[in-house]
Parts: C-alpha cells; sequence; structure tokens
C-alpha cells in the first residue's frame, strides 16, 4: 500500500480587511489543475500583529504568503531579504521561504508589464500617464520605467505622494517623470483632468471604480482618444466604467483581470518551482466574477 501523506503545503493571504479578497479562487484553481496539495489560506492580520504572524510562517512550515493592505510597506522590517525592484518599489506583495529564510518580492508591476507583453505592447520609449500614486502605481510606474518607457507622468490627488513618486522615478531609472496635481479630484464640480495628448499609454491605478464603487475617475474623457492603450488595473469589476468610456472613444484598452492573473501565476511559481496553469486559473477567476 502507497504511504498516505495527510499534510498540505500552506500559502496565503495577508490583509487587514481581507474577507473580499479573491484571490484563494485563483490560486486554488491553479493547485488544483496540477494535482498539487496546496491550501491557500486567506488571513486577517492586524497591523500590530504583522511581525508575529510574519514569524509564525515560518513555525508553520508555510511555503509563503501574499501581503495585500495595509502591509505591503510594512512588512519589510520582518524579513529576512527583499528583491532589488521591491526595493525600488518600497512594498512587497509576496513572500516565499527558501531555507528557512523569508525573501520578499512585488509581483503586481511584473504581472502588469507581463500582461502588456501577451498583448504585443512595446514599452521601450512610450510616453506613459498613470492615474494614482499608492502602492499599485508605485509597482507599476517603477517596472515600466526599468522596461525603459521615456516618460512617465503622475497624475494624483494628493500632491506629497504624486510628486514623491515622480522625483522616485526620475532618480533612479532613465525615464523622465512628471507629477500633475489632480485638482479635480478633489473639486468635482471642476471640469475633469486633461490627459497629455502625447500619450501612448494610459495606466488607470486609483481605487475608483472598484467593486461596489460603480464610479470613474474625473477626467476629461474627451482627451483619451486612438491611439492611446487604456488599461484599468482595477480587476473588479473587469469592465469598469473607465474601460467602457475609453472603448466608446475608440480606444484599444486593457482590464485589471489579467495583471491579477499573472502576479497570482508569479507567486505560483514562487512557490512551487512549477510555471502556473494560468489558462485555468484565469477561468476560475472569470467564473467567480460572473464573466
Ligand atoms: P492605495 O490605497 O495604495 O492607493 C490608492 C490610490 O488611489 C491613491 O493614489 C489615491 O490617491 C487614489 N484615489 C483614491 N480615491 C481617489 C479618488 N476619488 N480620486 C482620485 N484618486 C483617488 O491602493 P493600491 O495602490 O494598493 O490599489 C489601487 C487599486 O489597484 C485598487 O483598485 C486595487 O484593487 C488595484 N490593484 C489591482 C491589482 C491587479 O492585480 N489587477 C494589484 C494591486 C492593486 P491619494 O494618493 O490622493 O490618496
Amino acid at each position: 500500500m502507497p504511504e498516505k501523506n495527510y499534510r498540505s503545503e500552506l500559502v496565503g493571504l495577508f490583509g487587514y480587511p481581507v474577507d473580499e479578497n479573491p484571490t484563494v479562487i485563483t490560486m486554488e484553481a491553479g493547485f488544483k489543475s496540477l494535482g498539487l496539495d496546496y491550501r491557500y489560506c486567506t488571513m486577517e492580520v492586524k497591523p500590530e500583529n504583522l511581525k508575529t504572524a510574519v514569524a509564525a510562517l515560518k513555525a508553520l512550515g508555510f511555503k509563503g504568503t501574499h501581503l495585500t493592505v495595509p502591509h505591503k510597506v510594512s512588512v519589510i522590517p520582518f524579513l529576512d531579504h527583499i528583491s532589488e525592484e521591491a526595493g525600488l518599489i518600497g512594498a512587497v506583495n509576496t513572500v516565499y521561504i527558501k531555507d528557512g529564510e523569508t525573501f520578499g518580492v512585488n509581483t503586481d508591476g511584473k504581472g502588469f508589464i507581463q500582461s502588456l507583453e501577451e498583448d504585443k505592447i512595446l514599452i521601450e520609449g512610450k510616453r506613459i500617464t498613470i492615474l494614482g500614486a499608492g502602492g499599485a502605481a508605485r509597482a507599476v510606474a517603477v517596472e515600466l520605467a526599468l522596461k525603459k518607457a521615456s516618460r512617465i507622468t503622475i497624475i494624483n490627488r494628493s500632491r506629497e505622494r504624486g510628486k514623491e513618486l515622480a522625483e522616485h522615478i526620475s532618480s533612479i531609472t532613465k525615464a523622465v517623470s512628471e507629477f500633475v496635481l489632480w485638482e479635480s479630484a478633489v473639486d468635482t464640480s471642476l471640469n475633469g483632468c486633461p490627459i497629455p495628448a502625447d500619450t501612448d499609454i494610459l495606466v488607470q491605478t486609483t481605487s475608483v471604480g472598484l467593486y461596489p464603487d460603480p464610479a470613474c475617475p474625473n477626467i476629461d474623457y474627451s482627451t483619451v482618444r486612438p491611439p492611446m492603450l487604456v488599461c484599468d488595473i482595477v480587476p473588479n469589476p473587469p469592465e469598469t466604467l473607465f474601460i467602457r468610456k475609453a472603448r466608446a472613444n475608440g480606444c484599444r484598452t486593457l482590464t485589471g483581470l489579467p495583471m491579477l492573473v499573472n502576479q497570482a501565476g508569479i507567486s505560483f511559481k514562487f512557490w512551487t518551482g512549477l510555471d502556473a496553469p494560468v489558462e485555468a486559473m484565469r477561468e476560475a477567476t472569470m467564473r467567480e466574477f460572473g464573466v
């Protein structure tokens, strides 16, 4: 009789709040598809417990964990190593454990780049405009700049965060980066902020439009015109109002779903050593979102 093994490999997600995060669906579809006995645990970790929770990963023999709001930056001092990109981004969204040590990486920006590459979009030399300057914007902006985008314009509601990100990009890469204050995001009675006419790729990284918010960012949509490629990283709903407006103007669009699946696929490889079954993960995620 073959020896039985009742022990599953453990990975998961730390967040607070975390109840509505659907990543478990994406990851477990991947494990099931390859017949791997892995469990993805969605765990509510309060900020004051993060250090203990990271130590518990080692004690419990976890392969690693994802991190979401509010832990992506605050986890860094508790890790043994972080990758160069995660250091440049200043945030970690995936931890893997090797030889008893924790390694922090950031797969958000790489997942976005991969979704552009799947659509055969060249990044080198492109002029990029990014709405937002939060954690996801940092990951996307740093990875685009490392892929030799020529200009990165950051449009953000709060001056401090936006200016800091633009200065950071200019200081660590050759990309020219500039900041534009998004006054119409604060005072919605103002005309929407215009998008620079020579933008090649417009990326919406704010949380506006994330389920259950049906809104779209307050920009001047008459300035969103072909041949701009228009991307929204909000994954749920996959077809945001922002995406629908850009498409109605005739622009080519990219939703947040491929990025979500790709960044999960990169984590999958760190934890299992195997290439992720991305199609199975995509299908399960779309089914969960009802598309
Ligand atoms: P953060 O909280 O770090 O940043 C939020 C950003 O949105 C800030 O720039 C904030 O501006 C801006 N913002 C919020 N409300 C408004 C508003 N009303 N008008 C204009 N700007 C606004 O969040 P994250 O960066 O972690 O996440 C942002 C989005 O990206 C979420 O929707 C998340 O789901 C999505 N995401 C998608 C991923 C994917 O795989 N597809 C991966 C990671 C994130 P300010 O600085 O002024 O506060």
